[in-house]
């Protein structure tokens, strides 16, 4: 294991922020995976599974069963975890900009397509190293003004030549669910299945704040299509956004499992050498993030919950109650969905019109940001 440190443009006088990476295995192997957890600050469920994937993957490595090189950020966002305000973490957004943690990452496509146009030949391997080349260059060439900027480029800088990248995140309560670009879903199931992921959501681009799984998996659909005509351009990263259950589920026993179902995934890719454990039953199937339904609450009050996150529910059910005492006011929240409660509010007090829970369907009902800023 080989440990890099990468300082940060400091944004004040006397200080001065780091990330650190842990890199794994054979850098020369032509295959590279990239994990960071925590890049929302307070959601520790990832930080506690790369403290286990780290054990895990030393002792692979001390085996000499990497197949490629496995980069682990263990915390990708030091600005966020300083951010304690009245003895509560602040994560998710800036406090100095409030812009959100995980968006504003670069639009490779935009930034490469015309760089590589008279580049690229009839070998997709060939073109899939010149395209890299050429995101790197545009990494290169930013130039950061703030901390913040400064952190968005480390983290793109150790992840845009990875095959596989693994963002972990939490929501507020909530079953394992991940979000994937649509072309990626095939290479990502297998995750999901391991992971035990009762929502595996899909979407082709979900808006111009592109978050960072989408920066680094989205460019290569687009490019394939972009090129569809005049050359073969591979699906060469498969990237997910893997929401770890809830803010408050970290233990180590479930910490240990979820690092050992990454585990178990890197061997079914043939990155860790030896028979992957069997791919258990999947317990969901893909459905689009155009399918999913958001819950506000219609006017302050007490959240009163009739149902639970992992919950199977129908159309016309009632999730919560909104109560409000002073005006006699009970109203209930119902979905208008068949589908899956995956994820909840950890807050009951709510503010009109607050997201209360999320439901995954089968149906597209939505269009337009399909992520919140
Ligand atoms: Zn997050």
């Amino acid at each position: 294991m080989q440990q890099q440190i990468h300082p940060l443009l400091s944004p004040s006088l006397g200080t001065q922020r780091q990330l650190v990476s842990w890199h794994f295995g054979p850098a020369d192997a032509g295959r590279k995976v990239y994990i960071q957890a925590s890049l929302h600050a307070d959601e520790l469920p990832g930080m506690l599974v790369a403290d286990h994937l780290r054990g895990l993957l030393q002792a692979a490595e001390a085996r000499g069963d990497l197949r490629g090189e496995v980069v682990l950020v263990p915390m990708a966002n030091p600005i966020g975890l300083s951010q304690t305000l009245m003895h509560h973490q602040v994560g998710r957004f800036e406090l100095g900009g409030m812009e959100n943690f995980n968006r504003h990452y670069p639009d490779f496509f935009a930034l490469v397509k015309d760089v590589v146009a008279d580049q690229l030949g009839p070998d997709a391997e060939v073109n899939k190293r010149l395209i890299r080349a050429a995101m790197g260059q545009a990494l290169d060439a930013q130039k950061p003004a703030t901390e913040l900027q400064s952190q968005r480029q480390v983290l793109m800088k150790l992840s845009h030549d990875a095959d596989l990248v693994l963002d972990l995140h939490c929501d507020y309560e909530a079953v394992m669910h991940l979000y994937v670009e649509q072309p990626m879903i095939e290479q990502i199931a297998p995750l999901a299945r391991y992971l035990g992921a009762r929502a595996l959501l899909w979407a082709r681009g979900s808006g111009p704040l592109i978050s960072f799984d989408e920066a680094l998996s989205g460019p290569w659909w687009r490019l394939q299509e972009h090129f569809r005509d005049r050359a073969p351009v591979p699906l060469a990263c498969a990237s997910t956004t893997v929401e770890l259950r809830g803010q408050t589920e970290v233990s180590d026993a479930v910490a240990a499992q979820d690092a050992q179902a990454i585990m178990n995934y890197l061997q079914e890719r043939g990155v860790v050498a030896g028979p992957a454990p069997a791919l258990p039953e999947a317990l969901c199937e893909p459905t689009p993030l155009t399918g999913t339904e958001d819950l506000h609450a219609p006017h302050p009050g007490v959240v009163v919950f009739h149902s639970q996150v992992g919950d199977v529910v129908k159309a016309g059910q009632v999730l919560a109650d909104i109560v409000d005492p002073m005006n006699q006011r009970r109203t209930p929240v119902a979905t208008r969905i068949d589908g899956v409660i995956y994820a909840r509010h950890n807050l009951r007090w709510a503010t009109a019109g607050m997201e209360v829970c999320r439901v995954a369907g089968h149906t597209p009902i939505r269009s337009g940001n399909l992520l919140s800023p």
